[in-house]
C-alpha cells in the first residue's frame, strides 16, 4: 500500500523559481506572504498529508461510511483528522478575515489543496465543498446569514453541500424540480429529492449547511426559474427536515457519502436574488472546478509516485544492453525502454500540468488583489479561460496518469493490496461531476472562446509571445517554434470552427473536446518551455541540484517530442467536424 509523499522539491520549484510567488504577490500588494511563509505552510502540509490524512485515503476505501435511519457514519479515522484540521487552521486559508478566514493568496494554499487531493481525496471533499460554499455565501448570501453562518463554515465547525442534481436533471438544470414556498416570516419551505450529494450527511461535525437550487411558485421554466437556499441540517441544535434516505455503492471514492437527500418543508433562506440561483451557484462551482481539477493532479501525483516507486523495485529481465544489476538475477524494470516511456511520461503529464494549475491560481491572485481594475479584468478573463482546461484536461489526464501506474505494476496493480487500482477508480468520477468534461469543453469553445470572439484566446496568445520574448538557449529554440506553431494554429482551429458554428449549431459539440485538448497541450507545452528555461538556467549556474533539473529537462523533451504531438490528432479530429458524427437510428448500430 502506498502512502502519500508529498512533492516539495517540485511544489519549490514551480511556486518559486518559476512563478517566483514573493516577487508577483508583493506586486500585488502581500509582500506580507513572503518566502518564508509559504515554505513553512508547505512543510507543515507535506507533515500533516504524509501523517494524517495519507492512511485515510485506504482505510476510507476499504471501510467506507454506513447509514442508519438516515445518520451516516464516517470512519472514527475520518473525524479525528477532521477535527485536527480544524484546530490546525487548515480550514480557513483561503476565507476574508472578516469571517475569521486567513484571507492568505491562493499561491501560498494551493499547493496545500493538491496535497490534500492526492493524499485523501475522498475525505477532502467535505472540506473543499464547504469552501465554495462560504464563497458563495459572502458574495451573495445576506448579512443576516453571513453572521449566522460564515464562520462555522469557514472554521469547519460545520461542513456545507450543493444539491444540484435530481433523478431527472443531471447535467439540464433547467428541469428541476424541487419547490421553495414562502413562509411569512421570511424563510422558505424546501420540499423536493436530491441525488449524489457528496458529503451529504456525516457524522465530522453537528451541522450541515446545505445549498440548495429550488424554484419559487411563481418561477419561469428554465434555469432562469431557479434560486439558491440555504438550508441547515439543524436550526438552533432542532433538526430541520433534511434527511439522507441512502448513500451510493460507487465505482470509487468510497470513502464520501454521495448521499439521496430529501427535504420535506426543510427550513431555509434564499441566498441572492429569485431567479438569481444559477449565477451564485456557479460563484461556488467555479471554485469547485479548479478544485477537481486539483483532484485530477493529486491523482497524477500519487500515479506518478507508485510508478517511479515500482519501476525501480521490481526486478524483471534484463536490459537490451546487458545486465545492469549483476549481483542480481534480474534487473529493475527501469531498464526497460517501454517501462521508461511510461515513468517519464507520468512526470511529464503531472509536472506540466502542475504548472497550469497553479498559474491559473496565480491569475485568481492578481483577480483578487491587483490595484489596478484593467490588471484584475484582464486577469479574470485569462481565469475564465483556463478553468475548464484545468477541470477537463487535469481529470482526463488523470484517467491516463492512473492507469499507467497500474500498468507499471503489471498484475500487483490489479490487486487492491498495491493501492494503486484505487487511483484509476478514484479518477473517474473527477471528469464527471462539476459538469462533466464534455460539458466543460461547450463551455470553454462556446462562452468562454467563441462567446467573446475568441478575444479570451488572443490574450493568453499574448502572455505566451511576451513569455517567449527575449534570449532563449539555443537548445530550447525548437520547443518554442512548437509552442509558436501550436498557438497558431489554435488560431486558425477557432476561425475554423467559428465559421462552421454560423451554418450549423452541431459543429459546435462536434469540435469541442479535441478543440479543448488541442488548447490545453499547447498551454501546457508552453509551461513545459517556462520550466525547461529555469532548469537549463539553473544547469548553466552549476547547481548542486543537477540530477533535479536534468530530469526536468529530460520530462520536457519527453513532452515535447511524444506528447506534444498528438495536438496532431486532436487538430484532425476538430477539422473532420460533425459530418463524422452522422445522426443515426438504432438499428445503424444493430450487430
Ligand atoms: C460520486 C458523485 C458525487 C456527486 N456529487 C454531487 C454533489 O455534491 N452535488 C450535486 O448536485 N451533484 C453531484 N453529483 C452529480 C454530478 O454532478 C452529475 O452526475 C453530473 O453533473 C452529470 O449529470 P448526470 O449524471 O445526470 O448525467 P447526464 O446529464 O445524464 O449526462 C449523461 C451524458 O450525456 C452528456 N450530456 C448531457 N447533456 C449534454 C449536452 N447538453 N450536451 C452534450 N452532452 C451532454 C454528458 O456529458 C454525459 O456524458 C455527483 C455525482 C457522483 C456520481
Amino acid at each position: 500500500m502506498y502512502e502519500y509523499r508529498a512533492p516539495r522539491r517540485d511544489f519549490q520549484f514551480v511556486i518559486h523559481e518559476v512563478l517566483e510567488a514573493e516577487r508577483v504577490l508583493a506586486g500585488l500588494g502581500r509582500a506580507d506572504v513572503n518566502r518564508e511563509l509559504i515554505d513553512g505552510i508547505l512543510e507543515e502540509a507535506a507533515r500533516f498529508t504524509e501523517t494524517v490524512t495519507s492512511p485515510l485515503n485506504w482505510q476510507g476505501d476499504w471501510e467506507g461510511p454506513t447509514v442508519a435511519d438516515g445518520a451516516v457514519s464516517v470512519p472514527p479515522a475520518f473525524k479525528a483528522a477532521y477535527q485536527q484540521y480544524c484546530r490546525d487552521g487548515w480550514a480557513g486559508m483561503a476565507a476574508d478575515t472578516e469571517f475569521g478566514g486567513q484571507g492568505l493568496p491562493a499561491l501560498a494554499h494551493i499547493a496545500v489543496g493538491e496535497m490534500l487531493c492526492g493524499s485523501a481525496m475522498a475525505w477532502r471533499m467535505a472540506s473543499g465543498l464547504s469552501e465554495g460554499a462560504v464563497l458563495a455565501i459572502s458574495r451573495h448570501g445576506s448579512d443576516a446569514l453571513k453572521t449566522r453562518y460564515l464562520e462555522k463554515i469557514v472554521t469547519g465547525e460545520w461542513t456545507a453541500t450543493m444539491c444540484l442534481t435530481e433523478p431527472q436533471a443531471g447535467t439540464d438544470l433547467g428541469i428541476l424540480r424541487t419547490r421553495a414556498t414562502p413562509a411569512a416570516d421570511g424563510s422558505f419551505a424546501v420540499s423536493g429529492t436530491k441525488i449524489f450529494i457528496s458529503w451529504g450527511d456525516h457524522d465530522m461535525v453537528e451541522n450541515i449547511v446545505h445549498l440548495v437550487l429550488a424554484r419559487l411558485p411563481d418561477a419561469v421554466p428554465g434555469t432562469k426559474g431557479l434560486s439558491l437556499f440555504l438550508v441547515p441540517k439543524r436550526i438552533e441544535g432542532k433538526a430541520n427536515g433534511v434527511r439522507c434516505e441512502s448513500i451510493e455503492h460507487k465505482m470509487g471514492i468510497h470513502g464520501s457519502p454521495t448521499c439521496v437527500m430529501s427535504f420535506a418543508d426543510a427550513k431555509g433562506w434564499i441566498v441572492g436574488s429569485p431567479g438569481g440561483g444559477l449565477a451564485c451557484m456557479f460563484t461556488m462551482m467555479n471554485h469547485a472546478r479548479l478544485g477537481v481539477g486539483l483532484q485530477g493532479l493529486g491523482l497524477s501525483e500519487r500515479a506518478l509516485q507508485a510508478g517511479v516507486s515500482y519501476a525501480f523495485e521490481r526486478l524483471q529481465g534484463r536490459s537490451a544492453r546487458g545486465p545492469v544489476a549483476r549481483e542480481k538475477n534480474a534487473d529493475p524494470i527501469i531498464v526497460h525502454p517501454d517501462v521508461r516511456r511510461m515513468v517519464l511520461t507520468l512526470k511529464a503529464l503531472t509536472e506540466g500540468q502542475r504548472l497550469l494549475a497553479y498559474y491559473t491560481y496565480l491569475l485568481e491572485d492578481t483577480e483578487h488583489f491587483a490595484a489596478s481594475q484593467e490588471e484584475r479584468d484582464h486577469a479574470k478573463e485569462l481565469v475564465a479561460l483556463l478553468v475548464p482546461i484545468v477541470k477537463s484536461l487535469l481529470t482526463d489526464t488523470a484517467m491516463e496518469t492512473t492507469s499507467l501506474a497500474v500498468q507499471v505494476h503489471g498484475g500487483a496493480g490489479f490487486i487492491r493490496e498495491t493501492g494503486a487500482e484505487q487511483f484509476l477508480r478514484d479518477a473517474k468520477i473527477s471528469c464527471i461531476y462539476e459538469g462533466t468534461n464534455g460539458i466543460q469543453a461547450l463551455d470553454f469553445l462556446g462562452r468562454k472562446v467563441l462567446g467573446n470572439g475568441g478575444a479570451s484566446v488572443k490574450l493568453l496568445a499574448a502572455e505566451i509571445a511576451k513569455s517567449l520574448a527575449g534570449d532563449l538557449p539555443e537548445a530550447l529554440q525548437p520547443w518554442a517554434l512548437a509552442v509558436k506553431a501550436g498557438v497558431e494554429e489554435w488560431a486558425a482551429l477557432t476561425r475554423l470552427v467559428g465559421e462552421r458554428v454560423q451554418k450549423d449549431p452541431e459543429e459546435l459539440g462536434a469540435a469541442a473536446v479535441d478543440y479543448l485538448n488541442f488548447a490545453g497541450y499547447v498551454v501546457v507545452g508552453w509551461c513545459w518551455l517556462r520550466m525547461a528555461r529555469v532548469a537549463t538556467a539553473a544547469l548553466a549556474g552549476g547547481s548542486a541540484e543537477k540530477a533535479f533539473y536534468e530530469g526536468k529537462l529530460a520530462a520536457a523533451r519527453l513532452y515535447f517530442e511524444r506528447l506534444l504531438p498528438r495536438t496532431q490528432t486532436f487538430a484532425a479530429a476538430v477539422r473532420a467536424g460533425a459530418a463524422t458524427l452522422p445522426t443515426l437510428t438504432r438499428e445503424h448500430f444493430a450487430a
